[in-house]
């Protein structure tokens, strides 16, 4: 393998009903700016059924090429058919480094590709960055139960692979304006290549809570004390049209349901306002949620440690302050 074959950056772009996802757009936002580093270009690459439309929208959030397989096989993601284009397109693109979404698809597609094109996978990166002398990508990833934060390269082979969570990139303002290069590529997809047959679709009936797009997430902690004091935090989402989230020992007491779990082992989100309510700001946590514009937090203990990572603390008892909050808001609103 010649390491300098291989050039420019490439994004795997997920749509699902022909909707791009969210983290496709951040990590050709990240993509974008590692491709500036390294004075190169950033590739996307969009697999599925009638979806060249999408192309467009693709270029205005910073790709500067735009490749798509278009199949009736790849109409519905199933792991064989798409790990196949996906690293035929790779085997043509030569590219140096490639980023793919930690989705439940991009998990299961990315390792898959890795294998087949004989290369290494650093999953679930909340940093990466390049060395500019070395061309290495250097992804950093939570490592040893989130104690320590480890940098992981891929000297020796390329590309080089990574996984990102939503919600921790920042994608590019869309311009409208950006002119790229669209190409179709043929995946030579057959029949054949479909090992799984889908006989039907059953989307959850239940309106998914999506705590990483909300402006505004009331997070609970063990600290809110039961299951009854949660709606306290209901009460004060109303008025600020936010979400309600929360910490792992919430979730594991069955105060809410798990795609609500922000941090290392839940979602990574980036709201304008996280107000934290009971949380001791465990490393874990804080992975999670430091990134949002305005923290608030209320805790009892005045040294716990969410207060470090606070723009504004409140000392007190969580279940007796909120419903003091919410009272002030609705005054301020009438
Ligand atoms: P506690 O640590 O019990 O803290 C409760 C806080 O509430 C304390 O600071 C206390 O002072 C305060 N308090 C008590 N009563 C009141 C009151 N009346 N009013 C105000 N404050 C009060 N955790 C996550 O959150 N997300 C993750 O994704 C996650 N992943 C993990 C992955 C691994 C591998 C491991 C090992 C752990 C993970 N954890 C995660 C767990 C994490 O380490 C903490 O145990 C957890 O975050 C603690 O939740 P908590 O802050 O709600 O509870």
């Amino acid at each position: 393998m010649i390491l300098s074959d291989y050039k420019g950056v490439l994004v795997y772009i997920e749509q699902r009903d022909k909707e791009i996802q969210k983290v496709s757009l951040e990590l050709l936002g990240k993509g974008k700016e590692i491709a500036e580093k390294l004075n190169t270009t950033l590739t996307a690459v969009l697999l599925g059924f009638e979806i060249k439309g999408l192309s467009e929208e693709l270029v205005y959030h910073g790709a500067d090429k735009v490749v798509y397989s278009d199949s009736e096989i790849l109409k519905n993601f199933t792991n064989e058919p798409y790990t196949k284009a996906l690293s035929k397109i790779i085997e043509s693109e030569k590219p140096e480094i490639v980023l793919v979404g930690a989705t439940s698809i991009g998990r299961d597609i990315a390792p898959r590709v890795a294998a087949r094109i004989k290369t290494g996978l650093t999953a679930d990166c909340t940093t990466l960055d390049v060395d500019a002398e070395t061309n290495n990508l250097l992804m950093t990833r939570p490592a040893f139960g989130g104690n320590i934060m480890a940098t992981i390269i891929c000297p020796d082979h390329r590309p080089q692979m990574s996984t990102v969570r939503p919600g921790v990139m920042i994608k590019l303002e869309r311009d409208s304006s950006r002119k790229g290069e669209i190409v179709e590529f043929d995946s030579q997809l057959s029949n054949s290549d479909l090992n799984v047959e889908i006989l039907e679709i059953v989307k959850e009936d239940k309106k998914k809570a999506n705590i990483e797009d909300a402006k505004v997430l009331i997070s609970a902690g063990r600290g809110i004390g039961s299951k009854d004091n949660m709606a306290v935090l209901y009460d004060l989402a109303e008025p600020l049209k936010g979400e309600v989230s929360g910490s792992r020992a919430v979730i594991d007491n069955g105060w809410l349901d798990k795609e609500r779990q922000v941090g290392q082992t839940g979602k990574t989100v980036r709201p304008d306002l996280y107000f934290a309510c009971g949380i001791s700001g465990a490393i874990q946590h804080v992975a999670g949620m430091e990134e949002s514009e305005l923290i608030i937090s209320i805790n009892k203990n005045p040294d716990a440690l969410i207060f470090e990572v606070s723009d504004l603390g409140i000392v007190g008892d969580a279940a007796k302050i909120i419903p003091l909050v919410t009272e002030e808001l609705k005054k301020i609103k009438s």
